[in-house]
C-alpha cells in the first residue's frame, strides 16, 4: 500500500469505487469516466506501476489476466471487447498503479484511428 497512490487508497475502501469483482489479489471497478458501455478497470491489490513492473511478478499478471476474462464474462461482453493497458508517458498513463482497462459494450473500431 502507498498512501500516496489513489487506485492503493481504492485497495483499501478509503475511496469509494463502484466494485464488480474482488478476489484476495484483484479489484475490479468501474472507471469514473466510461468510454464504453462497459469500462472497467482491473488493479492488482500490490502496487506496481506499469505493466512493466507488473511482468516481474507473474502470478500477479496471471491474476489480473483472470480477473479481467471474468469480468467480460460477469459484464456479458459475449461479442468481444478489449484489454489495455495504458503506459508511460506516450501511453496516455494517467494513474501510476497498474491497471487493465476492459473495454466493450459496442463495436469499438480500429484501434488506432
Ligand atoms: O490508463 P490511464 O492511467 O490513463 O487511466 C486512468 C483511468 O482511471 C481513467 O480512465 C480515469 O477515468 C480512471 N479513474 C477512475 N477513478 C478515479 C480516478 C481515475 O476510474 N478515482
Amino acid at each position: 500500500m502507498e498512501n500516496s497512490c489513489l487506485f492503493c487508497r481504492i485497495v483499501a475502501g478509503e475511496i469509494p469505487a463502484t466494485i464488480v469483482h474482488r478476489t484476495e489479489t484483484t479489484v475490479a471497478f468501474r472507471d469514473i469516466d466510461p468510454k464504453a458501455p462497459t469500462h472497467v478497470l482491473v488493479i492488482p491489490v500490490t502496487h506496481h506501476a506499469d505493466v512493466v513492473a507488473l511482468a516481474g511478478d507473474p502470478a500477479a499478471a496471471a491474476d489480473v489476466l483472470a480477473a479481467a476474462a471474468k469480468v467480460a464474462e460477469i459484464e456479458g461482453l459475449t461479442a468481444g471487447f478489449r484489454v489495455i493497458f495504458n503506459t508511460g508517458r506516450d501511453g496516455g498513463q494517467e494513474v501510476f498503479h497498474v491497471h487493465a482497462h476492459v473495454v466493450g459494450g459496442a463495436p469499438l473500431g480500429p484501434m488506432l484511428a
